[in-house]
């Protein structure tokens, strides 16, 4: 059984089916991807996964419970944690402050903005803020204030941001969507990098497939709301019903 569990889940949207009978199993601690052309239902179904959406039917579970009926920030505290597309930092905090967020916020369960001075003293969870920087190569602009980064470190400062939940799981949506060849290629990197380092099971939804045959370790296409094939990589390249879904032939 995988880490992700999806069965026979629909989801409608007025008389539009953007789900139709999906079934998707992630393995614990591989990359799988999820591609398909524009409108096939990606998205919708990674907001069935993380709470933003509730299926017309069917379950998702993950790591053996059930996520449905859970809000966003519950299914998050089981250890699912999703990667937005822009990403989501505090400009006026240094790169530093930033990590601390959710490294305080793990510890106290709660944060408050304004709690950031006595945030500041406590050695252990600097250490850590700085252990998650070091994982993504920011270490060295730990006080650098976050709104001058470069698009690909504001990028590597978000995914800190994530590791610091401490996630079982990530969830990408389109990642490098708009990133220029050298960013994407930089977060391909940053990727592998946290992948080497820890345990953790990715989930990409990528256009790109210069990205998802650099990353992927399973692949599932979706085309109109249902899954058309899942397999490897190298089984994927070529698949006939795979140049169909992309060429529309
Ligand atoms: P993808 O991410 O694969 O491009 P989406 O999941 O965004 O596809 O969309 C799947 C289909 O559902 C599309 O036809 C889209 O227009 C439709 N859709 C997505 N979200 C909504 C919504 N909130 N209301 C109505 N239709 C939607
Ligand atoms: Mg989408």
């Amino acid at each position: 059984m995988g880490i992700l569990e999806v069965k026979g889940v629909n989801k409608r949207f007025g008389g539009l089916q953007a789900l139709g009978d999906v079934n998707l199993s992630i393995e614990e601690n591989t990359v799988h991807a999820i591609i398909g052309p524009n409108g096939a239902g990606k998205s919708t179904l990674l907001n069935c996964l993380v709470g933003k959406l509730i299926p017309d039917s069917g379950s998702v579970s993950f790591d053996g419970q059930s996520v449905l009926g859970r809000s966003p920030h519950e299914i998050n505290q089981m250890g699912i944690s999703r990667v937005f597309q822009t990403p989501e930092i505090f400009g006026d905090l240094t790169v530093f402050e930033n990590v601390m967020i959710p490294c305080f916020a793990k510890r106290d369960g709660t944060f408050k903005l304004n709690g950031i001075g006595s945030v500041l003293s406590q050695r252990d969870i600097r250490d850590q803020a700085m252990a998650m920087l070091e994982d993504v190569n920011m270490a060295d602009k730990a006080h650098v204030h976050s709104a001058s980064l470069s698009r690909g470190d504001k990028r590597r400062l978000e995914m800190a941001m994530c590791l610091a939940q401490e996630p079982k799981m990530l969830l990408l949506d389109e990642p490098t969507a708009g990133m220029a060849r050298a960013d994407t290629n930089n977060t391909i990197d940053l990727l592998k990098e946290i992948k080497q380092k820890r345990d953790i099971t990715i989930a990409i939804i990528e256009h790109d497939m210069h990205v998802v045959f650099s990353l992927a370790e399973r692949i599932t296409v979706l085309a109109q709301g249902t899954p058309l094939v899942e397999d490897t990589p190298e089984n994927i390249k070529g698949h006939p019903k795979v140049q169909e879904a992309y060429l529309g032939g």
